[in-house]
């Protein structure tokens, strides 16, 4: 995909904004998704008002890293929310302000040993295995507690909802989910995409990450 407009970008945040005010009082941080988009969307989506950006692959950090450091040398955040291989953390830490993607301990260890203190997320499996990574739901407990005893700042959860999009079916993955990080004390739940972040908020979320509905076409 091309160029982008900031003012497009505006308008588009300032329409995801209004639609969660209908559904919520609270404060819900919006991640702009910028997996396969160039340099320029990413300077284009912080000019337009976008605080913190999501970045699904090792490799793309790294090819994005300078206009990474620099957006992030200017206030915005960079989270790494895709799945990550123990051998690419060397990569990917140095460039990012979170990892939203801990889904075990291995990666929890290479992490501490990496970026110790690095704020994280644990990421829970809601899919039913379709391979988009995350612990179980009963392996939640034992991993944040894990995450803390290695010195990770761990902020929440995070999940990706069920694919198909029925609504039910997010619904429920949703609330379990923040289910979990209220009875964890954790403050952060990362959950809901373009086509479902207004369920995410309904049952809790407080941070939903949107690639296409704010960006565009990938
Ligand atoms: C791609 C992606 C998103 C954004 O998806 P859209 O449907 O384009 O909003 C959010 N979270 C994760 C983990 C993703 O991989």
């Amino acid at each position: 995909m091309g160029a982008i407009d900031r003012l497009d970008v505006e308008r588009r945040l300032r329409d995801i904004d209004a639609g969660i005010s209908t559904v919520t009082d609270r404060h819900v941080d919006i991640v702009a998704v910028t997996k396969n988009k160039r340099d320029d969307v990413l300077e284009t989506a912080v000019a337009a008002g976008v605080r913190i950006l999501g970045e699904n692959y090792a490799q793309e950090v790294r090819a994005k890293a300078d206009v990474i450091d620099r957006i992030r040398a200017r206030g915005a955040e960079v989270h790494f929310i895709g799945q990550l291989q123990t051998n690419k953390v060397r990569m990917v830490a140095p460039h990012v302000d979170m990892v939203q993607s801990v889904d075990r301990q291995s990666l929890v260890d290479e992490l501490a040993h990496r970026a110790p203190g690095m704020r994280v997320l644990i990421q829970v499996d809601t899919s039913g295995g379709q391979g988009r990574g995350g612990c179980a739901p009963e392996d939640v407990v034992s991993l944040v507690n894990a995450g803390r005893s290695a010195g990770l700042t761990v902020e929440g959860l995070m999940t990706v909802g069920p694919a198909g999009g029925d609504p039910d079916a997010l619904r429920s993955a949703f609330a379990l989910v923040s289910g979990l990080a209220n009875d964890l004390g954790l403050q952060v739940c990362s959950m809901g995409m373009s086509d479902d972040h207004l369920i995410a908020v309904e049952e809790g979320s407080t941070m939903v990450r949107i690639g296409t509905a704010l960006l565009g076409e990938r």
